[in-house]
């Protein structure tokens, strides 16, 4: 499946490919009530659209647009033509739906394969799929390309521990899809049962759908003993399959003959020269039931410019760095949940949990860290834990100025993830 014409595809066709992918979507996108009046408020014509430059002439696209054009202003196919619907797992306001054709359906499956085939697995391998079956696109998107790809696939979804441990032992799963977080706690619950996730037949994880470190990767390779890849996606875009890892793990390939890729200053929205970090902004080209132009991710990446050594042709982002929308300010200074979980993670101590609590005392902000040891922690002197404590405040420092609190709990303790983890809790009535 590792398909030459297409992933070493010379960057002349892949241009004239996208050029000519990017027209047949506008034709059909300017059908719809949505973008057919994006398009005649900002004069576009599309038929004036004639390089891929000209795509910078077009309006952004935001989530609230989709919420805005709920439930079905951005459909552009005849209803009868769309065969499924997901929707984004946000928490906030009007899910934004997202709708696909027989041939997305079908195309978005082969990009799933070829994701994991940049990974190694093959049909010999058996594929247990631990992420949300439903609306959300993670369950059925890596599903359906796994069984393209010819692996036996284990649909057991999020959660019901002991299951999925029983089934990894009895069916011999390889590969598994995971989020972070739930990887972290689903090592902990294996070895209460007495088993060492290390002597599980699993060799790969596929990991994504939240922000991670490389740090908690470190960790999670370790924990498991195996190879964890990082997967990157998001419904607006299909789901998962937008941009993958490959055996190099050295960033992420984004499959240009889907999308075409800008990075973008948020702030002043100037599109960024590659190797610049600042916010994603993707184009889906080929998706017919519902085309998506220069979409505002919100997510924090930089295109890493240097040809990958696997000889795949397709641009690499480097893994993403946070949202835009879950940076915090403390003290007045930009801290990333991720940053604190890089310094977190490094510490040998440091359990699989942890949660950010913000606070504002007598107009002073407060930053409580409350992180779960490993339980032999617990077993010796309060002097240690108290030594250990100082340590983690220590290397925070240089990071947050305001002088973290950090608050040391058993294992077990936090409140547990089994999808998307809630890291960060702002009572400051910002
Ligand atoms: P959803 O549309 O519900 O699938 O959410 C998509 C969002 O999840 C993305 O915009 C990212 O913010 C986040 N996400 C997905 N995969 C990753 C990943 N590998 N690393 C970091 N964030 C991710
Ligand atoms: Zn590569």
């Amino acid at each position: 499946m590792w398909n030459k014409d297409i992933e070493a595809i010379d960057r002349k066709d892949l241009e004239a490919l996208q050029l000519k992918r990017l027209k047949r979507a506008l034709e059909l996108a300017s059908g719809t009530s949505f973008y057919g009046k994006v398009f005649r408020d900002n004069k576009v014509d599309v038929s004036k659209i004639t390089t891929l430059e000209h795509l910078k002439d077009l309006p952004f696209t935001v989530k609230n647009d989709l919420r805005l054009s709920y439930p079905d202003g951005m459909m552009a196919v005849p209803k009868s033509e769309v065969v499924r619907m997901h929707a984004s797992s946000g928490t906030t306001g009007k899910s934004t739906v997202i709708f696909y054709s027989q041939k997305d359906i079908s195309e978005w499956a082969d990009l799933v394969a070829r994701s994991m085939v940049a990974t190694g697995t093959s049909k010999n391998d058996i594929f247990q799929n631990m992420m949300g079956y439903g609306l959300f696109t993670g369950g059925l998107g890596l599903h359906y390309g796994a069984e393209r790809l010819g692996c036996m696939v284990i649909p057991s979804s999020t959660g019901n521990t002991l299951r999925q441990i029983q089934l990894m032992e009895d069916f011999f799963t390889t590969v598994i899809h995971i989020t972070p977080s739930y990887a972290l706690h689903l090592a902990e619950e294996i070895h209460k049962q007495g088993i060492d996730p290390r002597d599980l037949p699993v060799k790969k994880a596929y990991l994504g759908a939240e922000p991670y470190s490389e740090a908690t990767r470190d960790k999670i390779e370790e924990q498991w003993g195996i190879d964890a890849y990082n997967s990157y996606g998001m419904s607006e875009m299909n789901g998962p399959g937008v941009a993958f890892e490959c055996t190099e793990k050295a960033g992420m390939h984004l499959w240009e003959d889907f999308y075409i890729i800008e990075v973008i200053n948020p702030e002043t929205q100037e599109v960024l020269p590659d190797g610049e970090a600042g916010e994603l902004v993707l184009t889906h080209i080929n998706r017919e039931a519902m085309p998506i132009f220069r979409y505002r991710t919100r997510d924090l990446t930089r295109i890493i410019p240097e040809p990958c050594a696997c000889g795949r042709i397709h641009k690499r982002i480097e893994r993403i760095k946070g949202r835009t929308d879950d940076m915090f300010i403390i003290g007045g200074v930009n801290v990333f949940p991720s940053q604190i979980e890089s310094v977190l993670m490094k510490v040998p101590e440091v359990g699989n949990n942890y949660q950010i609590v913000l606070d504002r005392e007598e107009n002073l902000d407060k930053i409580i860290i409350k992180v779960e040891l490993y339980s032999k922690m617990f077993q010796g002197d309060l002097k240690e834990l108290e030594k250990l404590r100082k340590k983690i405040v220590e290397e925070l420092r240089a990071l947050i100025v305001v002088n973290p609190r950090i608050e040391l709990h058993e294992p077990g303790s936090l409140p547990a993830s089994l999808g998307k983890a809630v890291r960060v809790i702002d009572n400051r009535k910002l």
